[in-house]
Order: structure tokens, then C-alpha cells, then sequence
């Protein structure tokens, strides 16, 4: 059979109407490859629409992306449904939920147990980001990663690697950024627009919670907890708590980290590991999901016992527990 890269390549070239989605609050991954997505299919000629439910977060409106990336289904004709860097077919979100169930859906993605619920399915978990993928899929279609799709490509990498930091960054990986910047990107430039987001606000109520930063299991495990009393206080948003997890778990000793915050009707993790540590394992167990050492999920319950039940789980995911 077809290796599905070639399948979906193939596909592509048949087909003209796209819808493209990723999951939602996105990351740089799943905006990245969704620009990137957008960027090919307008090259080839073919009609996109770009969705994802929760929109372009504040933080990446520097990208300023040519394309409208809308919260509300098209009433314009859509063949085919490219879903991006979304573990399970909830990921999308429920407005583009009956559709997932009625048209062509292309399942693009690098998260462990992803169920398959694509009509065609490329999941590669070793791919460093599903931005990686589109770069493999360009080459394929042999367009050159260069303009904004070598932007949208780059900013996929560089956020799912911790700038080509994590376990995850590959040879392949490397070698990519390197086609990039080859083909013109500036990381210097690059790096300083997508730093230079934050503000005092976010770095106050940053500093509140690190100053609550606990830790347990004999200094194994980290945690920290946004309350929507303190983004009322501090005028923030969960928008703001973006990669906080990632500080405490390099704490000396740490080998696992936890972050907690609520939202409007329900608490959102984030697991953070290093090593054989599976928090992927963790949060699906909690029926969220993710890759071995970055996974999240949503718990209704209240945030002490969510503590405590997360604190549990991970101390029993702890190598020789
Ligand atoms: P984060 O903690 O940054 O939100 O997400 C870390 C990883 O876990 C990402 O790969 C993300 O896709 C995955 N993840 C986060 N929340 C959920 C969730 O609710 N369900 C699933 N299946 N995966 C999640
Ligand atoms: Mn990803």
C-alpha cells in the first residue's frame, strides 16, 4: 500500500475545496502547521478556509496571518477536512464536530494513541511537531520552505522542540530549520517577535505563582496553580500561564511538573517530565493526552482534589515508584 504522506500528497492534488483546523487554544504547532497547510494549498491553486474555535490567541497576533482564521463553519463548499496536530477527534472542538463525522477528513499528527479517525491517517510520533510533517509534505509536493511557509514552518518547530531543546529534536528536525534559514529566515528577528508578547501584568501574576510553587514526592514532582481569583486581580487571561510548567520542572531534583488552572467551567492540566517519566500515560488516563514528557487534559472537579489526584498519578509514573 501507499505510504500515507504519498496518499495524502496525492489526495490533495485531486481535490479543490479544504477546510484546515487545529486543535483548540492553540500552540505554535498547531497555528504553525495550520498556516503552513494554508500556504501550500493556496500555492496549488486550491480554495482554503482556515478554522480553528478559539481563533488567533493575542499572543501570535505578530504573525499577522493573510488569511482570516475563522471560529464559525463556511457556508462555502468543503471536500475535504485537514486536521492538525490533534491527538483525539475531540481536540477540534465541538462546533466542527459533525462535520469530522461527515466529510473527507485528512489526520495529520505526532501524538501518542491517536486514535486514527481520519479517513486518511499520517501519525508519525517521531515527528518533533506535526510543522515538521508539512515540511516533509512541501518537499513532497516540491514546494520550497521559504517566505511565510518557512515562517509558519519554524515557528511549528521551534515551539514543540523548547527551541530545538526537547527529547524530540531530531537530526530531521535540525535539518529542516537549517533548509529554512537557508532559504531566508532570520532566527534573530524571528525569536524577538515572538518573545516580545508579554506583559507587566503577566509577569506579576507569573511571579505570584512561582512564589506558591510547591514541591512533593522528596522534591520530585513540581506544581503551580492559577485560580481565576488571581487573573481577576492581575487582569490576565489562562492565555498568559503559557509555559510556566516548563520553569518549575527544571528545578534541581524535579522530575515531573504540574500546572493547574481554571477556566471558566472546568480546570485545565499540564504535565511536564523528563526522562522515561510517561505523563502522557497520566493524562489520558484522565482522558486527556499528549506525548511522553508534555500532556494535558481538562478536570471538572475542584482544584485541591484535582491536585491531589494529579500529585497521586504522577508520583506512581516516577521511575522505581
Ligand atoms: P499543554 O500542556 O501545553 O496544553 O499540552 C501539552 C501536550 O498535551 C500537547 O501535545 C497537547 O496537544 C496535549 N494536550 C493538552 N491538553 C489535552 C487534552 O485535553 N486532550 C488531549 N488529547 N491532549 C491534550
Ligand atoms: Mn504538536
Amino acid at each position: 500500500m501507499m505510504p500515507p504522506l504519498k496518499r495524502i500528497a496525492e489526495h490533495i492534488l485531486e481535490t479543490d475545496n479544504f477546510l484546515v483546523v487545529s486543535h483548540i487554544t492553540p500552540d505554535g504547532d498547531a497555528l504553525g502547521s495550520m498556516l503552513a497547510v494554508g500556504e501550500i494549498l493556496t500555492i496549488l491553486g486550491k480554495k482554503v478556509i482556515l478554522f480553528n474555535e478559539s481563533g488567533l490567541p493575542d499572543r501570535f497576533t505578530w504573525l499577522m496571518p493573510c488569511r482570516e482564521i475563522l471560529q464559525i463553519l463556511p457556508d462555502t463548499p468543503v471536500d475535504t477536512i485537514i486536521v492538525l496536530d490533534c491527538g483525539g477527534v475531540d481536540r477540534p472542538g465541538t462546533v466542527i464536530a459533525p462535520w469530522l463525522l461527515s466529510k473527507t477528513v485528512i489526520n495529520i499528527d505526532h501524538h501518542l494513541g491517536n486514535p486514527m479517525f481520519g479517513t486518511l491517517n499520517w501519525v508519525d510520533q517521531r515527528a518533533s511537531s506535526v510543522g515538521e510533517m508539512i515540511g516533509v509534505l512541501a518537499r513532497e509536493l516540491g514546494i520550497p520552505l521559504c517566505g511565510l511557509l518557512g515562517q509558519y514552518i519554524y515557528l511549528a518547530l521551534i515551539s514543540d522542540t523548547g527551541d530545538f531543546s526537547f527529547n524530540n529534536t531530531r537530526p530531521e528536525t535540525l535539518e529542516m530549520a537549517a533548509e529554512i534559514l537557508r532559504l531566508g529566515l532570520l532566527p534573530g528577528p524571528f525569536h524577538e517577535q515572538k518573545q516580545s508578547t508579554g506583559t507587566i501584568n503577566q509577569l506579576q501574576m507569573r511571579g505570584a505563582v512561582l512564589q506558591q510553587a510547591k514541591l512533593y514526592a522528596q522534591g520530585k514532582i513540581s506544581v503551580i496553580t492559577f485560580t481565576k481569583e488571581l487573573f481577576d486581580q492581575t487582569g490576565t487571561t489562562p492565555e498568559d500561564t503559557e509555559g510556566l510548567v516548563n520553569t518549575v520542572l527544571y528545578i534541581r531534583g524535579v522530575q515531573a511538573a504540574i500546572s493547574i488552572r481554571e477556566e471558566a467551567n472546568s480546570l485545565k492540566f499540564s504535565l511536564r517530565s523528563k526522562g522515561s517519566t510517561n505523563v502522557q500515560a497520566v493524562a489520558a488516563h484522565f482522558g486527556g493526552g499528549g506525548h511522553r514528557n508534555a500532556a494535558g487534559g481538562t478536570l471538572i472537579m475542584p482544584i485541591a482534589q484535582a491536585q491531589e489526584l494529579l500529585i497521586d498519578a504522577v508520583t506512581k509514573a516516577l521511575p522505581n515508584s
